[in-house]
Parts: C-alpha cells; structure tokens; sequence
C-alpha cells in the first residue's frame, strides 16, 4: 500500500458538515488554514468537503492519506449523534475507540467550576481511537487529536468552531507539522491597496514596469471597492540557505513595492490589508482632528467602518443617519428650498449635509453620502446607483458625484468607500475642485 502513496509532501484539508454542503455555513476553517500553513511554506494540496456520514467521512481521509500522507480534518467532533469523525478515523486505522480519563477529569472540572454537572452526553468527546494523541482545547469541549502510523500517515482531527480550531493549530499542530513536513517552498507576499482607480487604469499606469517584478508574481485582486496588488514570492527552501533566500525575497518585495507604489501615488491608501477607514482615522488622528459623518443612502456603514477601529473615539464625533428629508432638514439644517428644488440627491443637499453635520457635531471635517441605492427610486435624470457625497473642511466644501454600477448593497459599498477615499485625499491636500 505504500506505494501508492505520498506522490507530494503537503497536506490535505477535508471539511466535515451537513451544513458546509447545504451552504449554511461558509467553509472560513479550510480558507484560514490554508492561508496559516500557506505563511509556513506548508503546501495544501487539495481541499474536500463531506457531509456527516462515517463511511464517507472514512473513505475521503483514506483518499487523502494515499494522496499526500497528512490530512487535517476539522468538525464533528461535538457530543451529538452527528459528530462521527471520531467513529471514521477509529474504522480507517482499526482501533477500538477508549476514553480519556484525564480528559473526563477536565471536562468534569471545567462544569464544576460553573456550578454545574457535565451533561452525559459530553462523555464521547474524551473518546478516541486508541493510540491517538489529544490535543487539549483550552476554548472548547471536544479536544483536538492527531493519529499517525507507517502505513497510514497522519490525521488529524480539529473541532468546527473556528476560534477553537484556530487556537488548536497555532498551539499544536504546527510543531507537529513543522517536524514533519519541511517546508518545500516559502511564501511571502505583500499587498498595495488602492481606491478610486478601475482594474484597467492601474493596469495601464504600471504596464511598463509589471514585468520588471520578475521572479516575483504579481495578481490584481479587484474588490468592488477597489483594486488590490499582490506581490508574492515563491522560493524554493530545499536545504541550506533558507534564511539567505528568504531574505532575498524580502528585499525583492520591498523594491517591487516601492517601485509600484510610488508609480500610482496618491491612489495607493495602504501598503498593509487594512481597512480605508482604519487608514482615514488614522490621518485624523494625526492631524488632531475630529469628524462627523451624514448619511441617507449609507444607512450608517461609513460610521460603523469608522468606529470599527479601538480608539475611534478620539476623532469620531458623531454620526448622524438622516433617511428622510425631514431629518436632513431638522438635525443637519439642510434648506427646505434646497430639498424642493434640487431633491434629496443632489449636489446642493450633499454639501448641506456636510456642512451642517460638520456645525451641528461642532467637528473639524464632515462627510456626506447621499444617493439612490435601488433597487427602485431611480430616475431618468438620478438613475438607481447616483450618489452624491461631499466632505466639508474649515475653509472648503468638495462636492462629487458618481453612478456606481451593482445591486444595492454594492451601491451602497462603493459609496461608503468612495466617500472614506474622498475625505482621505482632501485630508492629504490631494482632493481639488
Ligand atoms: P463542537 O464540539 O463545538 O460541536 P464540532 O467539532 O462538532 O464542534 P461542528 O459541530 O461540526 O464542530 O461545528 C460547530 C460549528 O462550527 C458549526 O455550527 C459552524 O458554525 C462552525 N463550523 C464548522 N465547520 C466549519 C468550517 N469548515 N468553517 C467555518 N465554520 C465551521
């Protein structure tokens, strides 16, 4: 039999969970390891997802095994009766299932100190297929386990919960795999972040330097909101050498990056994946300035982004979310002549909003957003996805307007982000007219 196998060292992930095939539930556990191991030079090989059956369950590890050797499973390891992963790794390496008694005892211990008796049927998550090694899990119930042997290879098995499986990886199955697997490539990446640029422009603007980036890759990764590089290193690890070639291809990155950021210039907001707004915040906070933020269309999303950041409270003030022209009268001043003679979306309304929010929060800048997200409310001279946003500083109000393509919630993305990309450029004295 072992012939058959271990074509590749690397690993193979198997999801388990009637949910993960009914589309319930996004498989986020098999993303986030592969992207863990991915940083560790650790090659994921293949993905497979199966519902909760033991046979199926069995034959897919079996597959796996043959294929790379090493498989990670996670989910169904719970106390219910369709928690079977445990019951189709005893069957595929023929070994009785036992129970831990120091697992028991934790278990037991952990009800206790909530005043509680351990339900019976927690019993089965200290069961495990004899000669297997437990994996504590310090977040969850059923603990992880690992079971290798000569003609197998290694499973091992991590609980659904992705915080519980996280934790499991990070603590215990990374030494393990580590050990097992020598890493065969590294991979190193960066990302540029822009906004306010199509795929085709940033593409045209670096098209006569993309290939100097060579041994690196380079991807565009549009995301509705804008536009994303990467530039990722991919170097062979093989013996002696490592930390030289690793280095090399830091030094390569950081050059690419460098070279292609400062072609794009004002349109690259962060060279890290985080948020715009974490990037704007950080801009007020710089300035020592605060904000409000008026939104109709937006429905709040601009404020959410803003205050998702811990210590917003520094330079948000307020956020005042005016659906109606009534509250854009009342709460931001917006002129009742204004409303009647150009309407809810328009140029004149946004810079009212702006400035009013700006007034009524007693803030140093404001932003507004609003527009017609659809799917109905469009017109022929407003059609559904014209927004409006300004951003209201001491001295200058900015007033833009776009027709964002997509469905609303799409509408509504883009223009929270195109708002947040605005106040970023009139911060940076790059926004005119
Ligand atoms: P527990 O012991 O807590 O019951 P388990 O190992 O039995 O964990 P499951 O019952 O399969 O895990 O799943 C528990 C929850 O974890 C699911 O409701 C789901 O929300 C989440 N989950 C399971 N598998 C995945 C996955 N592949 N990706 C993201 N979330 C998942």
């Amino acid at each position: 039999m072992s012939g058959q196998r271990r074509t590749a060292p690397g690993v193979e992930l198997l999801s388990i969970g009637n949910e993960l095939l009914l589309g319930e539930t996004v498989d986020t556990n098999a993303t986030w390891i592969a992207a863990r191991l991915a940083s560790e030079g650790i090659a994921v090989l293949r993905k497979t997802t199966v519902g909760d059956d033991v046979a199926l369950i069995r034959d897919a590890l079996a597959a796996g095994l043959r294929r790379c050797g090493t498989v990670i499973c996670t989910g169904g390891l719970g106390p219910t009766p369709d928690d079977l992963t445990r019951h189709a790794l005893a069957e595929l390496y023929a070994r009785r299932l036992v129970v831990d008694d120091a697992w028991l005892d934790v278990l037991r211990a952990r009800y206790a100190r909530r005043g509680m008796t351990m339900p019976a049927i927690n019993r089965v998550q200290a069961e495990h297929p004899a000669g297997a090694t437990l994996l504590p899990n310090a977040r969850g119930t059923a603990p992880g386990m690992a079971l290798a042997d000569q003609e197998r290879g290694l499973t091992i098995l991590l609980p659904g919960v992705p915080s519980e499986m996280r934790g499991l990886l990070e603590a215990e199955v990374l030494p393990l795999l580590r050990e097992r697997l020598r890493p065969a490539a590294r991979f190193e990446s960066r990302v540029i972040r822009t906004a306010g640029i199509s795929e085709a422009a940033l593409a045209e603007r670096i098209a006569d330097i993309a290939g100097d980036v060579a041994p690196l890759s380079l991807a565009f990764l549009p995301q509705g909101t804008g536009v994303d590089l990467r530039l990722t290193f991919a170097g062979s690890s093989a013996a002696a050498g490592d930390a030289v070639r690793s280095e090399a291809g830091s030094v390569l990155l950081d050059r690419a990056v460098a070279r292609l950021s400062e072609r794009l210039g004002h349109d690259v907001f962060a060279l890290e994946p985080v948020d715009l707004a974490a990037v704007v915040g950080g801009m007020l906070r710089e300035r020592g300035m605060t904000l409000a933020v008026a939104e109709s269309c937006t429905g709040g999303l601009v404020a959410k982004r803003l205050t998702d950041a811990a210590g917003a409270s520094d330079y948000v003030r307020a956020g005042f979310v005016t659906y109606s022209n009534d509250a854009k009268r009342d709460m931001l001043g917006v002129a009742e002549t204004t409303l009647a003679a150009h309407g809810a979306v328009s140029e004149a309304c946004a810079r009212e909003m702006a400035e009013g929010a700006r007034r009524a929060a007693r803030a140093d800048a404001a932003m507004a957003i609003t527009g017609v997200a659809g799917p109905g409310g469009g017109s022929a001279e407003k059609p559904v996805g014209t927004v409006w946003m300004a951003v209201a500083l001491e001295s200058v109000t900015h007033v833009r307007h776009v027709i964002f393509p997509g469905d609303r919630s799409e509408v509504r993305e883009r223009s929270a982000q195109a708002a947040l990309d605005m106040l970023r450029r009139a911060l940076a004295g790059t926004l005119h007219g």
